[in-house]
């Protein structure tokens, strides 16, 4: 397998200066320039495969950007949207719509627990909205001081000011100050990382702790809540242990601080479990969503509250209620296809099936690649897996970015798209991270398995 031609019949475009059309006007997401670039130009895509104009074809092992859950080209979700848009196009949820409602209700469904829904566009947006209810909450409960969020070191919410702030990658930050004020982070569970002498077990209390002495020595009544995924996805995948979690829901519930889980990469299946945080059994306060929602076909995305802090908004003074707007949020043909992208997962089982491909694949790694030099750590939560790249695996050394690179080139060159993710600026760049669609056939496993180990393995010749 590997590359191939289009062919005539594909009827895929030539370049006829497709290339130099993009350098000129077409800006991208988070690519450096070089004047010899060649972004990847997709054509067409068809369950987990993509084509550019070139007609080369690629498995997209990232899934676009970790959100086309159910595969591309299903029609169900495209003729969902048109309908939705021949019938009503568009009507903003000042006021309200069937397919708003009907996708709200089916969400509280998704979460197992009693949520109220905002929708808004992006998960930066989804992010934002929740740090303004979660401060306005706190206002209502008598708690007027508490504005500030912690959250992790590593950890991704978005590019807005807001969610930037709550990032903990200082790459993305740097020149692009001031923020948004008042967040704070701590270090992430990454035991790999841990202290040498330190059980996994000791060193994941002492990271979930590091949130409570924050709170204390901050003043708990000035801290308004945590943001976390339940693994840290962009950051490295980063996979906390059960007692973790536990003691951050234990803390939070202790100090009055809400626990918001950002789900934008965990939920919709790609856990293996309808949402990341079902894995570890615990209930959040607010849960915000995008990128799986819709798989991507469309924006939507949505924070969820606990009933309990949207009836804290239900007073009567004329600035008590959530003092938010979003034209675009809650699309009504957004919302038809995200319950037609929701009724796909349930009919195919995708949460299942991501937790079945996703162990396969772990177990597939592992097998051929522990004993590899240059890798230091395989990591896995349901579908979404990082490997550790490392110099050495005594010092624990992040290799090098050309190295990482290096595997990651090998992989586009047969055919595989994957990604790397960690903390440039930590030095720690280094994690190389497949997160395919969830409807991957066991054919498209098997040979991302393939080429993604002999990718890796050929990092012996170097
Ligand atoms: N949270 C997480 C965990 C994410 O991965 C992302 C996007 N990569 C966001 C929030 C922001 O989502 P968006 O790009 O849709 O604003």
């Amino acid at each position: 397998s590997g590359v191939e031609p289009g062919g005539a019949e594909s009827g895929v475009l030539k370049s006829d200066g497709l290339l130099e059309k993009d350098r000129r006007h077409l800006w991208h997401n988070m690519r450096p320039y070089r004047a010899n670039d060649r972004p990847l130009v997709i054509v067409e895509a068809m369950g987990s495969w993509v084509t550019d104009h070139e007609g080369n074809r690629y498995l997209d092992g990232m899934s676009g950007l970790w959100c086309v859950n159910v595969g591309y080209g299903r029609k169900e979700l495209a003729d969902a949207a048109a309908r939705q848009l021949q019938r009503m196009p568009y009507y903003p949820l000042t006021q309200s719509h069937l397919p708003a409602i009907e996708l709200a209700e089916k969400l509280g469904e998704w979460l197992e627990g009693d949520y109220v829904v905002f929708f808004a566009n992006s998960g930066s947006e989804a992010n934002e909205t929740a740090f303004k209810i979660a401060r306005q909450y706190q206002q209502h409960i008598g708690k007027p001081l508490r504005s500030k969020f912690i959250a992790r070191y590593r950890g991704y919410h978005g590019s807005s000011l807001g969610a930037l702030a709550a990032t903990g990658q200082a790459i993305r930050k740097q020149g692009y100050e001031p923020l948004a004020a008042g967040f704070l982070h701590v270090r992430p569970p990454d035991s790999y990382r841990r202290p040498e002498g330190m059980t996994a077990e000791a060193f994941q209390l002492l990271c979930a702790r590091e949130i409570e002495e924050r709170i204390i020595w901050e003043g708990e009544d000035t801290v308004a809540g945590v943001i976390m995924e339940p693994v840290i996805t962009g950051g490295g995948i980063i996979v906390p242990d059960q007692l973790y979690v536990d003691e951050v829901r234990r803390i939070c519930t202790e100090y009055g601080v809400l626990l918001i889980i950002d789900e934008v990469i965990c939920g919709f299946g790609r856990s293996g479990r309808k949402f990341g945080h079902h894995n570890y059994g615990i209930a959040p306060d607010i849960v915000t969503m995008a990128k799986g929602l819709t798989s991507g076909y469309l924006p939507l995305a949505s924070t969820a509250v606990k009933r309990e802090i949207y009836e804290a908004f239900q007073r009567t003074g004329e600035y008590d209620h959530l003092r938010h707007v979003n034209t675009f949020g809650g699309n009504p043909a957004a919302c038809a296809l995200a319950m037609a992208n929701l009724e796909v997962m349930e009919k195919e089982q995708l949460p299942q099936r991501a937790a079945r491909l996703g162990e396969e694949l772990l177990n597939g790694l592992k097998r051929e690649l522990a004993d590899h030099p240059y890798v230091g750590d395989i990591r896995g939560f349901g579908l979404l897996i990082g490997i550790e790249l490392v110099e050495d695996r005594d010092s624990r050394k992040p290799a090098a970015a050309a190295i990482v690179q290096s595997v990651i080139d090998r992989c586009r060159a047969a055919g595989l798209i994957i990604s790397k993710n960690g903390d440039t600026v930590a030095g720690m760049n280094n994690v190389l991270t497949t997160a395919p669609p969830l409807s991957s056939t066991d054919e498209d496993m098997a040979f991302l398995l393939t080429v993604l180990v002999e990718s890796v393995q050929s990092l012996r010749q170097n």
